[in-house]
């Protein structure tokens, strides 16, 4: 094994553990192993040890590495987790399974008519800016739950879930605290939250899948 699947291995147990201790009782929780940076023969070893979920933030460079790596390794689920720009939705919907990002209206709409023209529907969810920061994407807390429903009735997109980055240097718990509480009034079952420093927070909250990059593959430079 090298190293990024022996840490494969010691993130999966820590959210097994995570996941049993969480008060929402044990259930599963999708590990998606960000690979932002990382070369396809850096991500092969992952998928070699029967990893198929992944995460990656910019739409060019997951052109560049997953139309490969999917004909080699069936059944992979790729998750967009950068923000997206309204001009990319017709790649994106091409290429991902989960678009986690959608946090506009122009983006719904970009995306609604590339579903359609592509007959293609990725899963959906909601970024969420919980600590309203400035340069960050996301929605505005306050207008998520009338998000979602427009998402719905104006684009006929259903939207599965919220995602969420807490600020870089907050305890991250209250963020995910609020985004559980957002799902329950938006109506979404699902919750993205928690990345190499407080998965196991994240999951104490509720969270469905947490979003893993340095510490399977090492840190980027
Ligand atoms: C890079 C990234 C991650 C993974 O971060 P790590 O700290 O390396 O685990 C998670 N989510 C998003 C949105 C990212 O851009």
């Amino acid at each position: 094994m090298n190293d990024a699947s022996k840490n494969l291995k010691l993130v999966q147990e820590k959210i097994a553990i995570a996941a049993q201790d969480a008060s929402s009782g044990s259930k599963d929780v999708v590990l998606v192993a960000v690979s932002k940076t990382f070369d396809a023969d850096e991500i092969r070893p992952v998928l070699q040890a029967g990893h198929r979920v992944f995460g990656e933030n910019r739409v060019q460079e997951a052109a560049t590495k997953w139309p490969a790596l999917r004909e080699d390794y069936p059944g992979i689920e790729l998750h967009l987790i950068g923000p997206l720009q309204s001009n990319k939705a017709k790649e994106a919907v091409a290429l991902f399974d989960v678009i986690e990002t959608v946090d506009r209206e122009k983006i719904a709409a970009a995306l609604a008519a590339e579903m359609a023209k592509q007959e293609r529907k990725p899963h959906l969810y909601v970024q969420v800016n919980t600590g309203l920061e400035e340069q960050k994407a996301g929605i505005d807390p306050r207008e998520t739950a009338e998000f979602v429903t427009r998402c719905r009735e104006v684009h006929g997109l259903t939207i599965e879930g919220l995602m969420c980055i807490p600020p870089i240097d907050e305890n991250p718990g209250p963020h995910f605290a609020l985004l559980e509480k957002l799902s329950r009034e938006a109506g979404v079952e699902k919750l993205s939250m928690g990345m190499s420093a407080d998965y196991e927070t994240a999951i104490q909250f509720g969270a469905t899948s947490v979003r893993v990059g340095s510490a399977i593959f090492g840190s980027r430079y």
